[in-house]
């Protein structure tokens, strides 16, 4: 066996209603996505962000795949990443498109195995994970009906836990809707919110001072994330604990940020850090480092199924006789804005008692619609033989 065929597709789907966050609004949603064909007949799926750069680089990376073996990910992971390590290509798009990469090789070596991913990673330490949801971003004229709604409807969906947008509007009015939505959801529920790396440290401290009696689980990105410094003094002043690193790639950038304790929690990407493989590789040092690990996810069914996967094999941190999500069981974060590429391409995963059932069904245990692929498929199908 070994892959003849690698097939790189940028799929987008327009919104019907735009949403915004600190950094800008959206009238789409899109992903690259990477099939990876092997001899057999067999195929497994990836995926990265939508930017054209992205594709270039799984072009870039493709042909050093062909021939391969599924089963060989690990090493062949190594090979590629050595081949753009010392051309200063590291924090570009060349992690993305690896991360692609090692998701589909997971798929299809699980699917040629006849085994789910999990197994395949060493078993799995729950069969179901916990997640939480991610919405509540900026809409028109969202305050307080609309954004109470939305949160009423992840509460009545089976969450326990809820993300929203901070560092948008001016301070005054961000210190309102997050203390109303606290307000509005009583005691009990998880409540987070995201700055998107929209403050300097002394606001950011500001902010956390000014709800800080809204009961909030963790401040995500409040400053810049190459900014370790002020992630740091936020960290260490902010009654709140703070979260970063969805856009942080591969051990190596993990490494100096846990060792120097930047954040009280990471939350990498499957589909940024460096696929299944590596994030396998963040977590453990994560847990070693005594930090928290709660992931990041924007993507469609394919990179949450990965994160499944990954998820599901994750350690304690740590370990103690009563498991919690939040404080020692790792929760991921689960999209629930609108997304018309993730709603069309795959199943949609089911909530119950806020956790998601790891899949079963060899590879990453999702089926693909084919045909709803190439609906949103824009411009041409990238073929590598
Ligand atoms: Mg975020």
């Amino acid at each position: 066996m070994a892959i003849d065929r690698i097939e790189v597709r940028t799929l987008i789907g327009e919104l019907d209603r735009p949403f915004g966050w600190s950094q800008r609004w959206t009238n789409t949603r899109g992903v690259t996505t990477v099939r990876v064909i092997d001899s057999d007949g067999s195929e497994g799926w990836g995926e990265a962000g939508a930017d054209p750069q992205t594709a270039t680089a799984i072009m870039g990376l493709a042909p050093g795949v062909i021939g391969t073996e599924a089963l060989q990910v690990r090493s062949t992971w190594q090979k590629l990443f050595e081949t753009f390590f010392q051309s200063h290509g590291f924090a570009g798009p060349s992690i993305p498109a690896l991360s692609a990469i090692d998701m589909a090789l997971w798929d299809l070596a699980g699917k040629q195995a006849g085994e789910p991913v999990w197994r395949l990673l060493g078993g799995k330490m729950r069969d179901a994970v916990p997640v939480y949801a991610t919405g509540l971003y900026y809409t028109e004229s969202d305050y307080p009906d609309a954004l109470f709604a939305e949160a009423d409807s992840y509460i009545e969906q089976g969450f326990s836990g809820m993300k929203m947008k901070v560092a948008g509007m001016t301070f005054a009015e961000d210190v309102e809707r997050v203390k109303g939505l606290r307000r509005n959801l009583g005691d009990g529920p998880r409540l987070m919110f995201d700055a998107n790396e929209g403050w300097d440290a002394s606001t950011a401290i500001r902010f956390a001072n000014a709800v800080a009696d809204a009961d909030i689980t963790w401040f995500e990105e409040p400053c810049p994330s190459y900014d370790d410094a002020s992630n740091r003094l936020v960290r260490e002043q902010s009654p709140i604990p703070v979260s970063g690193g969805e856009s942080l790639k591969t051990r190596h950038e993990f490494a100096p940020r846990l060792a120097q304790r930047v954040f009280d929690i990471v939350q990498p990407d499957i589909a940024v850090a460096g696929g299944i493989s590596e994030m396998q590789v963040i977590a453990q040092m994560a847990n070693a480092f005594g930090v928290k690990f709660h992931p990041h996810f924007w993507g469609t069914g394919i990179s949450f199924a990965a994160s499944l996967h990954l998820v599901s094999t994750l350690p304690f941190t740590p370990p103690k006789y009563v498991p919690e999500p939040y404080v020692n069981e790792p929760v991921l974060e689960f999209d629930q804005t609108p997304h018309p590429v993730r709603e069309n391409i795959t199943e949609s995963f089911t909530v119950s008692e806020s956790r998601v059932t790891v899949p079963d069904a060899p590879g990453l245990g999702i089926e693909i619609d084919t045909a709803a692929v190439e609906r949103f498929t824009a411009g041409k199908v990238k073929v590598i033989e």
